[in-house]
């Protein structure tokens, strides 16, 4: 029988996080379960940072962005002898089940734990939203709004200036955050591995709008995809755009989570708990497919690849 649940986030801090660390507590609790928390992530794991909490632990911790049990990278987590570590603390502190929230390499990590017989559940958490068992992930909703409220603020400056500005925003190989903003901001461009660069149509588009007097642009843009910098002198050259670029960079990662992100760590949080104490000793990844919470054995989830929205890029053409 369960009887101690540990829990730990992991990779890149997203808002939400917290929120979902405040419900499997609380449902823990609720259930009668002894409760603990990993601080660092597998890093504290593997050096025991380990505590029982209460749920004194979980008050007003759900509008704060970041994670209060801190998150941090840990790569040599998958050699044999670091896994065995983690294990025996587990097996020291009499931890039956762990839940992870995180994403894809979190995941990558509980999986591994998983083949040692330790049971996992994970709780998909990163702004990217490119986990492939979920249709999203808690944080995403956040940093899309993040990234809206500042391209937003940058239309005022970049109209009085007549600029064409380029965005970079995060989403190494999932242009989800790049495609949602280009949609939700009327972008007039957007380049990502899902809606790659065509330098001439880009070009052409830029060219006509100067021609109509149009008095600014935004072009939106994915990290590692390309030089934004490189970029803008191009498209100064062949548009007579004046053109500035603005990294958004780690300011997508904060704030205080969207109702909406608050919400899915509800339902995703409290799923996770009951999968523990209903499913025992199967480790599993919850997430929301059609608006419904689902789980996938951790071995399957790991392997899925995440689908861009159907119709979203044909949308963004569409509009542009
Ligand atoms: P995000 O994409 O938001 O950064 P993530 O969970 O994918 O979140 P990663 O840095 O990829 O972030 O992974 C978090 C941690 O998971 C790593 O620091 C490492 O400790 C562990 N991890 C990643 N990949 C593996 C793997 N293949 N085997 C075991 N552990 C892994």
């Amino acid at each position: 029988m369960i009887r101690k649940i540990a829990i730990l986030t992991s990779g890149g801090d997203a808002p939400g996080m917290n929120a979902a660390l405040r419900v499997c507590i609380r449902a823990g609790l609720y259930y009668g379960k002894e409760m603990y928390v990993i601080y660092d992530g597998f890093r504290g794991l593997v050096e025991g940072d380990i505590h029982q909490v209460n749920k004194d632990f979980t008050q007003d911790i759900i509008n704060r962005g970041g994670t209060i049990i801190r998150s941090a990278r840990l790569p040599e987590f998958k050699e044999p002898e670091v896994l065995k570590k983690a294990v025996d603390i587990l097996t020291d502190f009499e931890i039956d089940a762990l839940i992870g929230i995180g994403g894809d390499g979190t995941f990558r990590g509980l999986n591994d734990l998983a083949k040692m017989g330790f049971t996992c559940v994970g709780i998909p958490a990163t702004i990217d939203n490119d986990v492939g068992s979920t249709d999203e992930t808690i944080g995403f909703s956040t940093a899309l709004n993040t990234i809206c409220e500042c391209i937003d603020k940058l239309k005022d400056t970049s109209s009085s200036h007549q600029r064409c500005s380029l965005v970079e925003v995060m989403g190494r190989h999932c242009g989800d955050l790049a495609m949602y903003a280009a949609l939700a901001e009327g972008a007039e461009g957007v380049i990502c591995v899902e809606h790659p660069l065509h330098e001439d149509k880009l070009f052409k588009k830029l060219r006509k709008m100067k021609a109509q007097n149009k008095n600014h642009a935004i072009i939106i843009v994915s990290e590692n995809l390309l030089d934004i910098n490189e970029l803008a002198k191009k498209v100064e050259e062949e548009t007579g755009f004046t053109a500035r670029t603005e990294v958004l960079g780690r300011l997508q990662r904060g704030g205080s989570p969207t109702a909406h992100d608050r919400i899915l760590a509800a339902r995703l949080g409290s799923a996770a708990v009951d999968l523990l104490l209903n499913n025992e000793g199967n480790s599993k990844i919850v997430g929301m497919k059609n608006n419904a919470v689902v789980n996938y054995p951790i071995e399957e989830a790991v392997a899925m690849k995440h689908q861009p929205t159907h119709g979203l890029r044909d949308l963004i053409d569409m509009l542009q």
